[in-house]
C-alpha cells in the first residue's frame, strides 16, 4: 500500500497535490512518502514478529543502494532500521543520517583496504565477506589497526532465484559469495586468521523474487550448513538472510508473496537456528513510496500509435531499459480517457522508452504523468547523459514536503570540467 492517491482530480503524495510540487520545483523530479516508508518498514518488522527472539530482535539493515538520499536514510533509521551498505560512500551516508555503526553491514565483492580500514573505525557490526581473499586482506588491515572483525561469509548456495539475469547474484557462476560446498573449509581457513571474529553466515540470492521457494531453497541449504560449521567449533551467532523480496510494479500481475508470507517461511526456513536474523531488504522498503514526475513535452505522431515524449529520460529512471522493467504510468489529472502509446524520453537512445503499445490514461503536451514504483533504484542510477541536470528529490510527509536533493543545474556541471593547460589559453570560455 502507498500514499498516492487521486484526489479532487489530482494525484497527491499523501496530502500534497503532485501538481504543486511539478509548479514549484519543475519537472523531472522524483517524490517520496515518507508516510509510506514508515509503514513498509513496520510492516515488515511486524512480519518477522512470530520468530524465535532468542537472541533479541532481527536486525533489519535497509539496502542503501536501493535508495541512499539522506532523509529516507534518516526516515528509517528513525524508525530502528540498520543500513546494509556496499561501499565506503554509503557507510559514510548511513552514519551521517544518523545509522548507528553497530547496525551496519558491510556487502560487496570489491571492498578496498580503505574502505575496511574506514569501516573497522567507525566500528560497523558485521562484514560480510565474499571471498577467501577479502578475508586475508581485512585480518590484515584489522590486525594494522589493532581492531577485530566480526564476519561473515556470504555464501552463494547455488539456487536459481527465477528473476531478471541481472538481478540474480545465487548462482554459482555469479561473482557474489563462496561457494556452497567449499564453505566448511573456508570457515576453517578463516578461523585461524588474527583480527577476524568469525560469527555468521550470509545469503542473498536476488532482487525482485515473486517466488518464496527459491529463498526457502537457499535458507535450508544455510541452515544445514550452521549445524555443520558449529560441528567443526564455530561459534555462530548471527544469519544474515540477505534482502530481495520483490514489490507489485504491474496491477495486472498477480502481487508478489507478502512480508506476512515471507515472514511465515522464515519462521518455518529458521527454526532451532538459535542466532540473530538479519534482513536486508531494499526495494520491498522505498520501491512503492516514490514516483518520478515528469511532464509531457509533445505527442509525435507514430506509425502504429503515437509517442508520448516526456521530460524524464533513461538517465533519470534506467530500469526499463537495464531491467526491461515495467512500470505504471499514469495521468496526474486524468480525464477519464485512455489511448495506446509508447512513452519515450528525450535521450538520443533507442533504449530510452519507458513503454511500447501502452493502453494509459490519455494525455497531451504540457500534461504530468506520474512514473509509479519508482522510490527503489531510481534515483539512485541517475546521471546526466545527454547533459541533462541530475534529477532532483522531494520528500512529502503530510501536507508538508521539502527538496531533499536540489537539482543538479547545468552551470554546475558545466563548470565541473576543467580544461588541460594546452587547451586553456585562448579564446575557450568553457568551464571559466
Ligand atoms: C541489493 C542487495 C540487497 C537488497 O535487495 P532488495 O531486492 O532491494 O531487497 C540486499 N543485500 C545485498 C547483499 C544486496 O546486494
Amino acid at each position: 500500500m502507498d500514499h498516492f492517491e487521486i484526489k479532487g482530480g489530482a494525484m497527491h503524495a499523501e496530502g500534497v497535490p503532485l501538481t504543486d510540487i511539478a509548479d514549484s520545483v519543475g519537472t523531472p523530479v522524483y517524490v517520496y512518502s515518507s508516510a509510506t516508508i514508515e509503514r513498509h518498514a513496520r510492516v515488515f518488522r511486524e512480519a518477522l514478529s512470530g520468530l524465535d527472539l532468542g537472541h533479541g530482535e532481527p536486525l533489519i539493515a535497509f539496502a542503501v543502494k536501493s535508495n541512499p538520499n539522506a532523509a529516507v536514510l534518516a526516515t528509517l533509521a528513525r524508525e530502528g532500521l540498520g543500513a546494509d551498505v556496499v561501499s565506503g560512500g554509503e557507510l559514510l551516508r548511513a552514519l551521517a543520517a544518523g545509522v548507528p555503526a553497530d547496525k551496519i553491514v558491510f556487502s560487496g565483492v570489491g571492498k578496498t583496504e580503505e574502505e575496511m580500514a574506514l569501516a573497522l573505525e567507525r566500528g560497523i557490526g558485521q562484514f560480510n565477506l565474499e571471498s577467501e581473499p577479502e578475508a586475508e586482506t581485512l585480518s590484515a588491515v584489522a590486525t594494522r589497526l589493532g581492531l577485530s572483525a566480526r564476519v561473515a561469509f556470504r555464501i552463494n548456495p547455488d539456487v536459481d532465484a527465477g528473476t531478471h539475469a541481472k538481478i540474480s547474484t545465487g548462482k554459482a557462476d555469479n561473482k557474489f559469495g563462496i561457494a556452497y560446498d567449499g564453505a566448511v573449509a573456508a570457515y576453517a581457513r578463516a578461523a585461524a586468521l588474527p583480527g577476524l571474529d568469525v560469527a555468521g553466515v550470509a545469503v542473498h540470492i536476488g532482487s525482485q523474487l515473486t517466488d518464496l521457494n527459491p529463498l526457502a531453497a537457499a535458507f535450508a541449504r544455510i541452515g544445514v550448513l550452521i549445524a555443520a560449521l558449529r560441528a567443526e567449533g564455530h561459534d555462530i551467532r548471527t544469519a544474515d538472510l540477505g534482502g530481495g523480496l520483490g514489490v507489485p510494479y504491474d496491477p495486472a500481475l498477480p502481487a508478489p508473496p507478502s512480508p506476512a508470507d515471507y515472514g511465515a517461511m522464515v519462521q518455518r526456513a529458521t527454526q532451532g537456528w538459535d542466532v540473530r536474523l538479519i534482513f536486508e531488504p531494499g526495494r520491498l522498503i522505498v520501491g512503492n513510496a516514490g514516483v518520478l514526475l515528469s511532464r509531457v513535452i509533445r505527442i509525435k505522431p507514430g506509425a502504429t500509435h503515437p509517442f508520448v515524449i516526456v521530460d524524464a529520460a533513461m538517465n533519470d529512471l534506467l530500469r526499463p531499459s537495464l531491467y526491461d522493467a515495467w512500470h505504471d504510468i499514469r495521468a496526474v489529472t486524468p480525464t477519464g480517457e485512455r489511448f495506446v502509446a509508447h512513452v519515450v524520453g528525450p535521450v538520443c537512445e533507442s533504449g530510452d522508452t519507458f513503454a511500447t503499445n501502452r493502453d494509459i490514461e490519455a494525455v497531451t503536451d504540457g500534461d504530468l504523468v506520474a512514473f509509479m514504483t519508482a522510490g527503489a533504484y531510481a534515483a539512485t542510477m541517475a546521471s546526466t547523459y545527454n547533459s541533462r541536470a541530475l534529477t532532483p528529490e522531494v520528500m512529502v510527509s503530510g501536507s508538508d514536503w521539502a527538496i531533499v536533493r536540489p537539482r543538479i543545474a547545468l552551470e554546475a556541471l558545466i563548470a565541473a570540467d576543467r580544461m588541460p593547460p594546452w587547451l586553456s589559453s585562448g579564446t575557450n570560455t568553457i568551464g571559466g
